[in-house]
């Protein structure tokens, strides 16, 4: 067994969402590092996709831009198949896109309700169905969603009833995915990080919940973006051949306390 190669990338190709920006930016450019071609889809219109794109291109390898919103099944179909046509069959996928607001549950709206399970659930079941119809075809894949730790617990202090639910279908979600692919060379695991320092969190009323964070973290800080590529290189490579349908939490600690 020659151990480093087995974090090596290089012969696939993946599909990032959300690559315009934060986590699935900095896992975008990762993957690259490591050896994949990576098709870059995200709905921003401003140069969030460019910047990725570049930065990959500097790391040597290739990349296309998609602007298009998870919330299409016909769209995810579409960059599949773009991404299929200009860099090779997709083996590999990390779904990153994501929203996040907060409103107290008696008074929030269902539209509001509605518009976070569009996104942050149903985004993420049609980026799956996309890859994985692809991946099936091609024999092999190894799909990550970005969940977060807000699936597991309840963010203290923080009124996101429709967030929390939503990450923690992507959770259950993800490990039943898992399961009905476990057999044809299918994995599918999640990542649930802890607070990450990115644009999400500098919404007004997440000032008061990082400092929170900080304090109540073991490791005593907040995540960089840095650290979520080991993680999500590890779900995707050969050396977590033997890993499916597995919610790796990436918080600092913060659960155990
Ligand atoms: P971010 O806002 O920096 O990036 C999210 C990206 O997703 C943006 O570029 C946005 O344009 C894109 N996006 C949103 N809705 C989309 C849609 N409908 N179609 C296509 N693209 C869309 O945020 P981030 O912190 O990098 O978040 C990435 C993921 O990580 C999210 O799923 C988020 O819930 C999760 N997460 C973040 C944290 C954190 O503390 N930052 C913690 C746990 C989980």
């Amino acid at each position: 067994l020659d151990a480093p190669k087995l974090f090596d990338l290089a012969g696939n190709v993946a599909l990032v969402t959300g690559a315009g920006s934060g986590i699935g930016q900095r896992i975008a450019i990762g993957l690259a590092q490591c050896g994949a071609d990576v098709g870059l889809l995200d709905r921003r219109t401003d140069d969030g996709l460019a910047k990725t794109a570049d930065l990959i291109e500097k790391a040597g390898r290739r990349s296309i831009q998609i602007a298009a919103d998870v919330t299409s099944g016909a769209a995810l179909d579409e960059a599949v198949a773009r991404t299929e046509a200009e860099l090779g069959p997709l083996t590999l996928a990390l779904n990153a896109a994501g929203i996040a607001n907060a409103h107290p549950a008696e008074e929030m709206e269902e539209t509001q309700f509605q518009t976070m399970m569009d996104v942050n659930l149903k985004g993420v079941f049609l980026s799956c169905q996309a890859e994985a119809r692809a991946m099936l075809r091609n024999g092999r894949g190894s799909i990550v969603n970005i969940a977060s730790m807000s699936g597991v617990i309840v963010n203290r202090g923080l009124n996101q009833c429709h967030y929390n639910a939503s990450k923690a279908g992507v959770i259950h979600m993800s490990k039943s995915m898992a399961m009905e692919w476990v057999g044809r060379g299918i994995r599918v695991n999640t990542i649930s990080p802890g607070y990450t320092a990115t644009p999400m969190n500098t919404r007004p009323e997440m000032v008061h919940q990082t400092r929170l964070f900080e304090e109540q973290t073991p490791m005593q800080r907040m995540a960089g973006v840095d650290e979520m590529v080991g993680p999500a290189v590890f779900l995707l490579s050969d050396a977590a051949s033997f890993v499916t349908g597995v919610d790796l939490l990436v918080d600092g600690g913060f659960c155990c306390w």
